[in-house]
């Protein structure tokens, strides 16, 4: 299983597909991905079995823009088909998130969210995530997808990879980890992140492995940021020359 993500002046689309099937020897039953237009629509297209699969469901529809993410899934809860397969959209449409990991508190929230008007649409412990960092965008004024990424995991207890990105805002990527690895990469003009680097090789030789507890917030033209999730404080930016072994 694994994550995908690309913020730069490319398509996303194949990066993001290349990127998967490097991963595909880590194991995975479905495949996804989400791409944000520059118009700001968001497309998502997913699919049981292999990544060719993904790639025929895509084929009819958008595969536009140069932000998106992508995950193959390897299923702890809720069968390998379309439905339950990454990414998954919350309820209002707007958010779309890819995880790795498990979320052990994820019947608590679900419940609390159900009580809030949110109906489930898979059996994942994932879809918890994205209609919680929803309800916090929605219900907090001024609130970023920064912040809400940022509030929801705080409500979470589990392992996760998480990349996150929004209807509307062709411009932001937003990524966290707790146990679960992610690396980024920095291009010139662009940003990668994956579960491991052998996605990003070749595109870049700069990395950044995120630490445990670690979030990062890419903003097309801005510095990256990155900081620890239960705290405002900015962390140390190291990066790293990778290595070829
Ligand atoms: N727990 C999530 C699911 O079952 C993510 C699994 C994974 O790491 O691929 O959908």
């Amino acid at each position: 299983c694994g994550i995908v993500g690309y913020l730069g002046s490319n398509g996303a689309y194949e990066i993001l597909i290349q990127g998967l099937k490097r991963l595909e020897y880590r194991g995975y039953d479905s495949a996804g991905v989400a791409l944000v237009t520059a118009d700001g629509s968001l497309n998502v297209h997913k699919s049981r079995g292999k990544v060719s699969n993904l790639e025929q469901t895509a084929a009819a529809g958008c595969t536009a823009g140069s932000i998106g993410i992508a995950h193959t899934r390897w299923a702890t809860h809720g069968e390998p088909n379309d439905i339950n397969a990454h990414p998954h959209v919350s309820q209002s449409g707007d958010i779309a998130l890819v995880h790795n990991g498990t979320i052990e508190n994820y019947a608590v929230l679900k419940k609390v969210l159900e009580e809030h008007g949110y109906t489930f649409r898979s059996e994942t412990d994932t879809e918890v995530l994205v209609q919680l960092v929803d309800y916090v965008r929605s219900t907090t004024p001024d609130c970023s997808l920064a912040e809400a990424v940022r509030e929801a995991l705080l409500q979470v207890e589990g392992a996760y990879a998480v990349a996150v990105v929004e209807k509307g805002d062709p411009d932001t990527l937003v990524v966290a980890r707790k146990s679960s690895p992610l690396v980024i990469g920095v291009g010139d003009g662009e940003t990668f992140i994956a579960s491991d680097a052998t996605p990003i090789i070749g595109y870049t030789d700069k990395v950044i492995y995120l630490k445990n507890n670690e979030m990062a917030v890419i903003r097309r033209g801005e510095p990256l940021s990155i900081f620890e999730i239960d705290s405002h404080t900015p962390s140390k930016i190291s990066i790293k020359q990778l290595k070829l072994s």
